[in-house]
């Protein structure tokens, strides 16, 4: 099978590329996804869907800049896709208490307090026990304080999904489920990708497939240096209490999510591409959940699910033409904060295909070849 040609395909059909789609849909691009299994069946489907741009890796350097204008999109992208589609991501401004148990937790978290109060929007302030149950009756007394950030945002990531690729489809974009499995190339350029049973012409190929976009290395010849990281999130019901805000520790959270659960994260695993779900992880999820939450030891599991994470060499995204090719595209990398950056790996992807380069604030620091 032979199908007809398109400005450009997109291989893989994450959040990045729904929403690069949608960018460039709107732009009056023919665009295919190109998607394996179903739309929202890893990764994007199933993230936890905090948008924090003040934590996390490459934050404040390089990348502050980076997650404040990703964050900053956010809210208007919710409206604009809500508009387009009839779906309410769930956008939603969320506090955060991140708890320390030890004087070395604690100072970790002071130092970063510094520079987090100066940026506009957000206040952050330390706050000792008495104040931290103020706020959430629910969190341990054992803890010695905690940060107190107001206000990063969360989203529902599945519904995010949906809106993007349905916003995408009223401006033509076509998604195909087909698996790709190599390039169709005439010298520099990319005419087209191959798949399982056939091909597809292309203008501009853009290569998005999270965690699988590294065994893409082999098909263009250019080292794409992501690999899976395996994270695990317990879906809980209790007779509790709503919590009223997102609660973190160490590397873990819990929050009420719009379903009325608890979702409860997360792991950190190299296990390949296995996207099972393990009793080890749930038990030390379970172990932190316990620690923040006490009160809860009614919640029962509702269900535990397990993806993948597409993690850079430096834990930092990668939206980039691919080095030595006329017409092949990457965006990748994104690691814990995909739903949140998708906003800005996009709208870059979209400049660069569009007019060559892109004025997002930070975009500079996404190339390739800085590995
Ligand atoms: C447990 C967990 C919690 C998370 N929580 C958050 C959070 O709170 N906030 C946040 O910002 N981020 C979070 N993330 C991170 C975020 O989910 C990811 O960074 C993001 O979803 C990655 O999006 P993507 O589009 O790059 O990749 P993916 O969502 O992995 O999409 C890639 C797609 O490509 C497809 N594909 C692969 N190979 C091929 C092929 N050969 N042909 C066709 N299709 C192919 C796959 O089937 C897949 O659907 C979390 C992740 C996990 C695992």
């Amino acid at each position: 099978m032979t199908t007809g040609s398109r400005d450009v395909v997109i291989v893989g059909g994450g959040i990045v590329a729904c929403l690069t789609g949608y960018l460039l849909g709107r732009n009056g691009y023919k665009v295919t996804i190109l998607e394996a299994d179903s739309l929202g069946s890893h990764a994007s489907g199933f993230a936890f869907g905090g948008l924090d741009p003040l934590t996390g890796v490459g934050i404040p350097f390089p990348l502050l800049e980076f997650s404040l204008w990703c964050y900053g999109r956010h809210r208007g992208l919710a409206r604009e896709l809500n508009d387009n589609t009839g779906i309410d991501v769930g956008f939603e401004f969320r506090d955060r208490l991140h708890l320390a148990f030890t004087q070395e937790e604690a100072a970790e978290s002071k130092k970063n307090i510094e520079w987090m109060k100066d940026v506009g929007g957000f206040n952050v302030e330390w706050v000792d026990t008495k104040r931290a149950i103020e706020l959430e009756p629910q969190v341990s007394s054992e803890c010695i304080g905690a940060l107190l950030e107001q206000s990063p945002g969360a989203l529902e990531p599945y519904r995010f999904i949906l809106a993007a690729m349905r916003a995408g489809e009223r401006f033509g974009v076509e998604l195909l489920q087909r698996r790709a499995t190599g390039l169709i190339t005439e010298g520099d350029r990319c005419t087209g990708v191959q798949l399982e049973n056939g091909t597809i012409s292309a203008g501009i190929v853009l290569l998005a497939m999270g965690p699988w976009t590294g065994l893409a290395s082999e098909w263009c010849g250019v080292n794409i240096p992501v690999t899976p990281l395996r994270g695990q999130i317990l879906r809980l019901r209790s007779e509790n209490k709503a919590l009223n805000m997102a609660v973190n520790y160490a590397h873990s959270y819990v929050a009420t999510k719009t379903d009325g659960l608890i979702w409860a994260g997360t792991t950190e695993e190299e296990a390949g591409f296995d996207e099972s779900t393990t009793s080890e992880a749930r038990d030390s999820i379970m172990a932190d959940f316990m620690k923040m939450i006490p009160g809860m030891d009614d919640a029962e599991l509702v269900q535990q699910t397990a993806c993948l994470r597409p993690l850079s060499a430096d834990g930092m995204p990668i939206v980039d033409k691919v080095t030595g090719w006329d017409n092949l595209f990457v965006a990748t990398g994104a690691g814990r904060k995909g739903i949140l950056w998708s906003t800005g790996m996009a709208q870059v992807m979209f400049d660069l295909i569009d007019k060559g380069k892109s004025d997002v604030d930070g975009s500079d620091h996404l190339k390739l070849d800085r590995f």
